[in-house]
């Protein structure tokens, strides 16, 4: 699956990297400084954690990690991904508009069809995984 540029903001603003740090097994303490977990490193603290940006930093590998990276070096599948947005409700339309840099595009290519989808859901006719797939398709 590849996300668009939407998704990818919307995933790295939701997921919280503060979690995902505890995951594998990293707590943030007040100073933020954190044993990179992603290079193999015991002795300092090259890392730290940034919790207006939601993403660390890692000065001994040059280069930061966003809640997506994460979730992909953690091995968890982009379907599960999505699943996780849309289980939150943070799926939406609405999220995803807000997400666009030319506001004045449609969300969806096929904006019927989307609604249409909606309605199927919410009357059960469709799984949540079978939404979330079709309604990724119709992204413009
Ligand atoms: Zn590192």
């Amino acid at each position: 699956m590849k996300f668009n540029k939407e998704v990818v903001r919307l995933i790295n603003q939701e997921y919280s990297m503060k979690e995902l740090l505890a995951q594998m097994g990293v707590e943030v303490h007040r100073s933020m400084s954190i044993f990179c977990p992603f290079h193999p490193n015991t002795e300092t603290k090259s890392a730290k954690y940034f919790e207006e940006d939601n993403s660390v930093y890692c000065w001994g590998e040059g280069r930061s990690y966003r809640p997506l990276d994460v979730l992909r070096i953690l091995g968890i599948p982009d379907e599960k991904i999505i699943m996780g947005l849309s289980a939150a409700g943070k799926l939406t339309a609405e999220n995803l508009a807000a997400k666009k840099e030319k506001k004045d595009q449609p969300v969806f290519k096929n904006e019927a069809r989307a609604q249409a989808l909606k309605k199927e859901y919410i009357k059960g006719r469709i799984d949540p995984i079978e939404y979330t797939k079709e309604l990724l398709t119709l992204l413009s």
